[in-house]
């Protein structure tokens, strides 16, 4: 067993914040008082410093593979930098390949992880084909500790499912335990958007958010809590929630005792769509989904937050580079140059 005291902080909690010093023993904190003793603890001054519980970023994305290449943080450098901000735990993505053992997924995630994360870590599952065989994996996923699952109502012929099978996959979770993830935009008008911008010339960066407008999102996000309510009123999270298009929805949804969830993310905190006019191709360093939306949202969103409609803020870190390709394949957000979809 390790001791750490840790001495002459100031420590904040979610109800107070004051000077004291802190115990932990082996991994768990043993003792929180003014003058602690502890022989043979590794002594920390933490004097001048907060002393903060660790965060738990929910919704990362390690080495995700996506659009011909990988997200460029690994499970070291990612979790290095985690911790220096002063998260110690992160929940990311497997994903499963199309009619892949969702066992199979969870394997290989486990592996990009193993010896290499600095931090604690936990899994999702990114479903892509909800077939009855899955179905059942679900259940075993569950019972060995990955009980959430990401269903994407977009991204048609790469991620997107249907309804019938969301509404199964919901069901699903009724009965084990598990929960559903939802990426809520509705992909196929935003198929549309894109071709129809694509054809009229308009490839900048800019028009990523264009086309996909936050009336996809709250759409998207009407949807997936209604099929949750037909499922028999299952709770339902929506992952990185942009606009207030979608927020109004959960709102409405929790106003009537419904189990609504959402997070959002800094991004959508603290950046806008202005951010796709930076000079030149600077733009592309804010494509992401859902994009960016106009300023008067952020105040909602932080509204939304103080009211506990949104409970959560996670970051979807899931980094590309400007310039430089990942491990030999091309270049990553220069892909983006001269098509604002890729
Ligand atoms: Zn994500």
């Amino acid at each position: 067993m390790t001791k750490t005291l840790i001495t002459n902080g100031t420590i904040v909690t979610a109800a107070d914040t004051y000077k004291a010093d802190v115990l932990v023993d082996d991994e768990k904190v043993a003792m929180i008082g003014k003058g602690l003793k502890a022989a043979g603890a590794k002594r920390i001054d933490a004097t001048a410093k907060y002393v903060i519980p660790g965060g738990i970023d929910v919704h990362t994305h390690m080495e995700l593979p996506f659009g011909g290449t990988f997200a460029s943080d690994d499970f070291h450098t990612g979790t290095v930098a985690a911790a220096f901000g002063g998260t110690t735990s992160i929940v990311d993505f497997a994903v499963q390949g199309m009619g892949e053992p969702l066992e199979t997924a969870r394997d290989a995630w486990l592996k990009k992880a193993r010896g290499k994360a600095s931090i604690d870590y936990g899994l999702h599952m990114i479903v892509r084909d909800v077939t009855d065989k899955v179905l059942k994996e679900m259940d075993v996923m569950v019972k060995e500790g990955v009980s959430s699952f990401k269903l994407f109502m977009a991204y048609p012929g790469v991620f997107q499912v249907d309804d019938g099978s969301i509404f199964k996959a919901i069901s699903r979770t009724a009965e084990n335990g598990g929960l559903i993830c939802m990426h809520a935009e509705n992909g196929g008008v935003i198929d549309v958007l894109v071709k129809r911008a694509l054809a009229a010339k308009h490839t900048e960066p800019k028009w990523h958010a264009l086309t996909r407008p936050p009336e996809a999102e709250g759409e998207a996000t009407n949807r997936a809590f209604r099929l949750a309510e037909m499922a028999g009123g299952i709770p339902l999270y929506i992952v990185h929630l942009s606009s207030s298009q979608a927020l109004e929805q959960v709102r409405l949804f929790r106003d009537r005792g419904l189990p609504a969830y959402a997070e959002t993310c800094p991004q959508y905190l603290f950046l806008s769509i202005d951010n796709y006019d930076e000079p030149g191709f600077d733009g592309a360093k804010y494509v992401m989904s859902p994009p960016l939306r106009e300023r008067w949202h952020q105040d909602e969103l932080w509204k939304g937050l103080a009211r506990n409609d949104l409970q959560v803020v996670s970051t979807d870190h899931c980094p590309f580079c400007m310039k430089e390709g990942y491990q030999g394949l091309p270049k990553q957000k220069q892909l983006g140059i001269g098509d604002f979809s890729k």
